[in-house]
């Protein structure tokens, strides 16, 4: 699809590789930003959905950037997997630090997009004063094209690390994530390193009037398990109802279920979180965050949060049915009914815990449970000065004092992998934007133009921060 964008955004790139240093040239950041558009118009014309066998070329064409950015063939690895594939490339460094390699990992694919229901077309690159629009533009090409563009930035301008910096992009973030574990446990000598800067969610957080808020980093991820409840029942005419009743039995467990509350429960990721974003909210959910953090049994301010749908996730465990099926015939009475019970898992519970929760809650011994599909079980990252310090001197041009903030997400990401395979991980982006704005996975997805500069200006200063020349 749209081959003629992609060799236009090729040649753009190569076009302006080869622009002659002059006086009246625009600064290195307008230049490189330049360079990053063309490649991310370039990113959003792969429609690199699960199934379409997309993602290899798109590896490939990133390739040639970096072979022509002066990174060694042998640096560069292009791992397939089935229809997708991950790239993988190393920044050697002169080893002078004797510090492990710092992983930066973004995802290739994007989740898919209904072209009919879109204002705009979402596998072209599109834009208006403010804003670019297209699937994939903010999660998570965006980052791909960044991250490219940095390392060669940093390559062309002669930088040589004290460590090695790797780039992992993976190719199946959206659906399955089994390239993240193809490469954590077959090709760990690739992406081995101190620990992983997953650069997909997180980052700068903008207020309606436009001002920055906070800098969120996520530290720890709940672990995402879904379990389903079967009731059987020998079954029968309608006619002649029996007493006990498949439905009746499962809808029991469901209103159990319904009046069940996980306990509360806290680390030093959500108090700091809490205490973080208490002073920035200004209102009751702000005072009851405040409160929570001098008394963690306060169950007033407990109950404050739990009514709030976008932190209730920080406060613990939740389980919520999503899915029933069951019956087989409007005449007959049910032999098999069943409820699907999405689970998002406080760190330190197993799966395996949670199921046992839920089968003393549902109080049925004759339930039939099944786990459905492999939850992945992370830990939390420890606090990591060294990061927190880098992103304070990143964003202090621009942002000076803005409040960082450590997350817990309540999905699965790449970072869950590596920190499942003993990588501790972080998920920040350079990206500030109103979360209002920001249509991961849905309608109309959009980047604000600006975040080009101010992302590549951020990892610039990152990288330097993390492993550039010490004595400066
Ligand atoms: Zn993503």
């Amino acid at each position: 699809m749209n081959g003629h964008h992609r060799f236009a955004a090729l040649f753009l790139w190569v076009s302006l590789l080869w622009i002659p240093i002059t006086a009246a040239e625009p600064d290195a950041t307008t230049r490189y930003a330049d360079k990053a558009i063309a490649l991310l118009e370039d990113g959003i014309s792969r429609e690199t959905v699960y199934g379409e066998g997309n993602v290899p070329a798109y590896a490939e064409s990133l390739r040639a950037i970096f072979l022509a950015g002066g990174f060694p063939p042998e640096s560069i690895s292009i791992i397939p997997y089935g229809e997708t594939a991950s790239l993988v490339v190393r920044y050697a460094g002169d080893g002078s630090s004797g510090r492990q390699p710092i992983l930066l990992s973004s995802h290739m694919d994007v989740v898919p997009a209904k072209t009919d229901d879109w204002l705009r077309h979402p596998f072209e690159l599109q834009e208006d004063d403010t804003f670019f629009y297209g699937r994939g533009v903010l999660d998570n090409k965006f980052d791909v094209s960044i991250l490219t563009t940095l390392f060669v930035w940093l390559k062309e301008s002669g930088f040589i690390p004290h460590r090695d910096l790797i780039v992992a992009f993976t190719g199946d973030e959206e659906s399955f994530q089994e390239t993240v574990q193809q490469l954590t446990r077959e090709h760990r000598d690739l992406i081995d390193a101190e620990y992983a800067l997953v650069v997909d969610g997180g980052g700068g957080v903008l207020n309606d009037a436009g001002e920055a808020i906070q800098f969120q980093v996520g530290f720890a991820e709940k672990t995402y398990a879904t379990f389903s409840m079967t009731a059987k029942n020998p079954g029968g005419h309608s006619s002649m109802p029996r007493a006990d009743n498949a439905i009746y039995d499962l809808a029991r467990a469901i209103q159990q279920l319904q009046a069940h509350q996980f306990p509360f429960e806290a680390n030093e990721i959500t108090l700091t979180y809490f205490e973080r974003t208490a002073p920035l909210l200004k209102n009751e959910v702000g005072d009851a965050m405040a409160r929570l953090v001098m008394d963690p049994n306060d169950a007033g301010a407990i109950a404050i949060l739990r009514a709030q749908p976008e932190y209730i996730g920080t406060l613990g465990t939740t389980c919520i049915p999503t899915m029933l099926s069951g019956g087989h015939a409007e005449n007959a009475l049910p032999r098999a009914v069943t409820a699907t019970v999405n689970c998002r898992i406080f760190p330190g519970h197993t799966p395996n815990d949670i199921l046992r929760d839920l089968q003393l809650i549902a109080d049925n011994p004759r339930l039939e449970w099944r786990v459905i599909g492999v939850p992945v079980t992370s830990p939390a990252s420890s606090f990591n000065t060294e990061i927190m310090n880098a992103i304070a001197t990143a964003l202090d041009p621009l942002h000076p004092g803005l409040p960082i903030v450590p997350k817990m997400g309540s999905g699965t990401t790449d970072g869950a992998y590596f920190r499942a395979a003993g990588i501790p991980s972080y998920s920040l982006t350079g990206i500030f934007i109103n979360p209002k704005d920001s249509f991961a996975h849905g309608l109309n997805e959009r980047v604000p133009k600006a975040a080009v500069k101010e992302s590549l200006r951020f990892w610039k200063a990152m990288i330097d921060e993390l492993a550039g020349d010490p004595k400066k």
